[in-house]
């Protein structure tokens, strides 16, 4: 049997030991501070894709990626026995004026080739409940759009991984190859190692309500998700920063999302908040994924750069670092390799 060491357990590197775990691998997963201590352990869980136009790798392995997802998460919990509050929920956008009910026609239309036949995008009046109020009166639907509660599906990982025989803990020795899935903490630790600088952490804040509608698909409109989880709660982020001291502190930035989330759904006006959260993205500086053995170090990889779409891009990229650690067959896709 072999043995492999994750360090880190957000979703990158839990979903690395769920890969090996169920392909018969002996797994530890280790993090000093605990698992969700990291980006992982938020709020929204927004699985969205790119807008189907302009092409190109990236929207290529998102969407490969959001397609995989239904199967890779029900076998995590019948794995685990436990939820992990994946939806494809869809979702709708507000459409502010012509020139976007165009430009969301338009990807009607490329939606139909791009998007292989597996997911639809609309025009439609902004007539049903849970619809966000549109300047247009129409927004733009898509059944490609998914959701996940991150908290859920970190603890299905985590009973799926020892339901395997593997462990999850603070501290260990590593044994067998090392997956450092260490978040923007790594991407500092690279850059340090390689004297350049290959990623950094963007800070971004999100609350919870208490507002129960578990069935509507999920709001986008520019720099804002509202997303309904599968407990009961809704989920409104994220706020973008590059500039900031403390990681894990809310502001002001947070009270002005949830405004503007008011404005799109005047449902929510009254819903109690229940959490407000911080966290630190992993940005790397390809703005991709980023999968690879960690130059000059043999038998350590790297499983990292999630940024905005860690939990949808997870489930492949540790698919895909898992054909090369145990079985040796290197697909990884030029885009997430480490440049030079
Ligand atoms: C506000 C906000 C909203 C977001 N919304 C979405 C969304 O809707 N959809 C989406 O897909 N993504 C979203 N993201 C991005 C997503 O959260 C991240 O891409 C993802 O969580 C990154 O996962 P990770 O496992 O790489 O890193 P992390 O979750 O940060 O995990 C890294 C882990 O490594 C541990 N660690 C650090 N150093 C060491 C070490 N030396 N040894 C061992 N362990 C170590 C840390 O304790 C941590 O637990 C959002 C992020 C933020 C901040």
């Amino acid at each position: 049997m072999s043995e492999i060491t994750i360090l880190g357990a957000g979703i990158f590197g839990l979903s690395c030991a769920w890969e090996a775990a169920r392909r018969g691998a002996r797994v530890q997963v280790i993090d000093p501070n605990g698992p969700g201590a990291g980006a992982s352990g938020g709020l929204v869980g927004a699985l969205a894709p790119h807008a189907p136009e302009g092409w190109a790798a990236a929207k290529a392995l998102q969407l490969q990626a959001l397609l995989m997802a239904p199967d890779w998460w029900s076998g995590v919990e019948a794995a685990s026995g436990l939820p992990s509050g994946y939806l494809r929920s869809g979702r709708v956008q507000p459409l502010t004026d012509a020139r976007a009910v165009e430009q969301a026609h338009a990807r009607a239309t490329g939606a139909q080739t791009l998007w292989q036949g597996q997911a639809l995008w609309r025009v439609r009046p902004a007539d049903r409940p849970g619809d966000p109020t549109s300047p247009t009166g129409m927004v733009a639907e898509d059944t490609l759009t998914a959701r996940l509660h991150p908290r859920m599906a970190l603890a299905a990982l985590i009973a799926a991984i020892r339901a395997q025989g593997g462990t999850v803990e603070r501290s260990g020795t590593a044994r067998g190859p090392v997956i450092h899935a260490t978040g923007a903490a790594g991407l500092r630790d690279l850059s340090n190692d390689l004297g350049r600088a290959v990623g950094r952490g963007e800070k971004g804040q999100a609350l919870s309500l208490a507002f129960d509608a578990r069935d509507w698909p999920q709001i986008y409109a520019p720099g804002l998700h509202i997303v309904f989880h599968a407990d009961g709660t809704t989920a409104i982020g994220s706020t973008s920063e590059r500039d900031y001291d403390r990681a894990d502190a809310t502001d002001t930035q947070l009270d002005a999302l949830h405004a503007r989330a008011v404005e799109v759904l005047p449902a929510l006006r009254d819903a109690p908040i229940l959490a407000r959260w911080a966290g630190e993205r992993p940005r790397a500086a390809s703005r991709t994924v980023l999968l690879d053995a960690w130059p000059g170090k043999p038998g350590h990889f790297i499983a990292n750069g999630g940024f905005k779409t860690g939990f949808a891009m997870a489930p492949l990229a540790a698919g895909l670092l898992m054909d090369r650690v145990l079985d040796g067959a290197d697909r990884i896709p030029d885009a997430w390799r480490m440049a030079g």
